[in-house]
């Protein structure tokens, strides 16, 4: 379905990003992976999700702290593989602290990563996606682009931020043939997350099912975990003709959690 497209997934080399990139590949896009590192294993995932898919798999390493690095992704992608249609803007971090504690550094860095970063993908994708009459730009926000929680300031404020850029860039584009959306899941279970779940039932002394219903999807009324397949199914589907008329909006996959 994808073939002929040429996928960048910024911060792919573990969780979602990973999850997306491979549902992308699966479906015949040629894909640059990405994240700040250089080591054997992030090519060897590449290796190893092109000889799984049979598509064109790359691993570029760039910095989304930094703009010029953001942009000299798209331009590698397009250099290796041909010119960017699917852009995916997934990379991000955390950090929790009250916000008259909050250390600068770490507010300057998730807003550079999680937010200012897709502006310097997006930025440097878009004369491509216009030349070529298609783009689909998927943005990976967050129930946290729609909501807030106490403690995660920067976090909460760049995923608002994200959506909208989304918005923004949807307008700018709505004449183009390229469209631009956020996704916007709840809590997802990645490996950064199962590893947490051993300590949890140690704290609160509790087994796993019960640590997972009551303490950490507290808030997603589903009580489950949304799945990064789940996600790559989404953004596939974003990608395909019958999400042409799909723009400018967020697609919440949160087992209810801004329902509440
Ligand atoms: P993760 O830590 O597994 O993935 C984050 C990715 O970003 C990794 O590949 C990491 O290497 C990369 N990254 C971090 N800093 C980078 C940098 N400076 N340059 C390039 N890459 C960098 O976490 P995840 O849960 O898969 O998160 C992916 C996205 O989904 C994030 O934007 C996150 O905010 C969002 N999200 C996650 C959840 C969840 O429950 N896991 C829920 C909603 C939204």
């Amino acid at each position: 379905m994808l073939a002929n497209q040429v996928a960048v997934v910024t911060g792919s080399n573990s969780g979602i990003g990973l999850g997306i990139a491979e549902a992308l590949a699966a479906a015949g896009a040629s894909v640059a992976l990405n994240s700040f590192t250089d080591r054997d294993e992030d090519h060897k995932l590449a290796e190893d999700m092109a000889a799984r898919t049979g598509s064109k798999v790359i691993y570029v390493k760039a910095d989304m702290s930094k703009g010029d690095e953001c942009a000299a992704l798209v331009e590698k992608a397009a250099a290796e593989l041909g010119t960017v249609s699917i852009l995916v803007n997934n990379a991000g971090i955390q950090h929790v602290a009250p916000v008259e504690d909050f250390p600068v550094d770490k507010w300057n860095a998730i807003l550079a990563i999680n937010l200012s970063s897709a502006f310097h993908t997006i930025r440097t994708a878009v004369p491509g996606m216009k030349a070529n009459g298609f783009g689909r730009i998927i943005n990976v926000a967050s129930a946290h682009g729609l909501t807030a929680s106490p403690f995660k300031s920067a976090y909460v404020s760049a995923k608002h931020g994200v959506v909208g850029l989304t918005k923004t860039v949807a307008l700018e584009l709505a004449q183009e043939k390229v469209t631009c959306n956020a996704i916007c899941p709840g809590y997802v279970l990645t490996p950064l997350v199962e590893a947490q779940i051993p300590d949890q039932m140690k704290t609160h002394n509790m087994g796993r099912d019960e640590v997972v219903k009551k303490v950490m999807l507290e808030r997603q009324p589903t009580r489950e975990f949304v799945t990064t397949d789940q996600l790559g199914a989404l953004a596939v589907f974003l990608c395909s003709d019958a999400a042409s008329q799909i723009t400018g909006t967020t697609l919440s996959v949160d087992g209810g959690w801004t329902a509440l």
